[in-house]
């Protein structure tokens, strides 16, 4: 989804915009290493979130009509855990919809990709590289924390005006910037732009307009935009440096909803939210489910009653994590959505 306008004339020898910095090493990173020793996901700490996504799936199978064949679309699957879940839940509560639905897999690393296909066995998943691939028919598209790993330009307005920032050695370097950006904005100010989550928010609104469906975006970052830095890098579940060591660390940016959705509107879908994860995931039913897999299960209670405090708690993962449901306009509110 990263395409590579040249570099500018006068970059100093080697420097790389800092999008084209982060997409070389996100792409290195997801093929050689397990991300999962990184960082933890919600998928991973709780099987009960890919439960939760997968009923919200079937519900919304529901109100499109109950189309056949429908795909259903993960970007980004890492270890398949949040599929996996999710095609168990819905085969149990609503087989029709197993039966209807076709596993799209939308993933760029063939490690991973090994690992989804050990993990889902036999559920017929077809992979793809891009969206720009898949079949044309209505979809339902769930991705978490697949638009925070889509790379980023940085813009930092200095006295003489906007500079772009690229990375040389190991350090940023300022660049003339061809971006127009608010002439108004104080010196010092950073200004974040991801245009591979726009092209993705475009593509999908286009999409949803044209086939039905709808889309369920998990991921990290403030409602509004103008939040400034928020590169960052994670390595054994440590902050570091995020230009020190391309392609051996988890590279993420905080997502800016409010400009995802602007982008899917205009491309003819509707929005709802950004959510906080926690109030999305106690609406779906998912603090029931934690508690009844909690009682299923007395050994490992406490370990379960703890990660669905993790994915809810506001001081943990329940209010920087936003859920985001774009649909078209002929379906009713989402699920989880009612008061967004
Ligand atoms: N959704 C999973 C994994 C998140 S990590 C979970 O919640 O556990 C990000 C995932 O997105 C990885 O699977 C990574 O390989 C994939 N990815 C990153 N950039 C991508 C791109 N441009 N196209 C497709 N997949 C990408």
């Amino acid at each position: 989804m990263t395409s590579a306008p040249p570099e500018s004339a006068d970059a100093p020898k080697g420097a790389e915009r800092l999008d084209h910095f982060m997409a070389r090493a996100a792409a290195a990173y997801y093929a050689a290493r397990d991300p999962f020793q990184d960082f933890a996901t919600s998928p991973e700490i709780s099987q009960a979130f890919g439960e939760c996504l997968g009923l919200w799936a079937a519900v919304t199978w529901q109100a499109m009509g109950r189309p056949d064949p429908v795909l259903l679309v993960e970007c980004g699957p890492g270890r398949g855990s949040l599929m996996a879940d999710a095609l168990r839940a819905i085969a149990e509560m609503m087989p029709d919809f197993r039966a209807a639905l076709r596993v799209c897999l939308v993933e760029i690393s063939p490690r991973l990709r090994e690992a989804q296909a050990a993990k889902l066995g036999d559920a017929g998943a077809v992979w793809h590289a891009d969206v720009a691939s898949l079949p044309e028919a209505p979809i339902i598209l769930l991705a978490n924390e697949f638009l925070d790993a889509l790379p980023i330009r940085q813009f930092i307005r200095r006295a003489e005006g906007w500079r772009e920032r690229y990375v040389a050695g190991g350090a940023f370097v300022e660049l003339p910037s061809d971006v127009a950006l608010p002439e108004d904005a104080p010196e010092g100010t950073i200004q974040e732009v991801n245009e591979a989550a726009q092209r993705f928010a475009a593509w999908l609104g286009a999409r949803l307009a044209r086939y039905g469906g709808a889309a369920l975006l998990i991921d990290y970052g403030p409602a509004e935009g103008g939040f400034g830095d928020s590169l960052q890098a994670m390595r054994a579940g440590q902050p570091v440096d995020p230009l020190a060591a391309p392609g051996e660390v988890d590279i993420t940016a905080h997502v800016d909803f409010a400009a995802f959705a602007e982008a899917a509107r205009a491309a003819g879908a509707v929005t709802y939210g950004p959510l906080p994860q926690g109030v999305f995931l106690q609406r779906l039913g998912f603090m029931t489910r934690a508690a009844m897999l909690a009682r299923l299960d007395p050994r490992r209670a406490q370990a379960q009653l703890a990660a669905a405090h993790r994915l809810t708690a506001p001081e943990a993962m329940g209010r920087l994590f936003k859920a985001l449901a774009l649909c078209d306009s002929s379906l009713p509110i989402p699920a989880g959505f009612e008061t967004a």
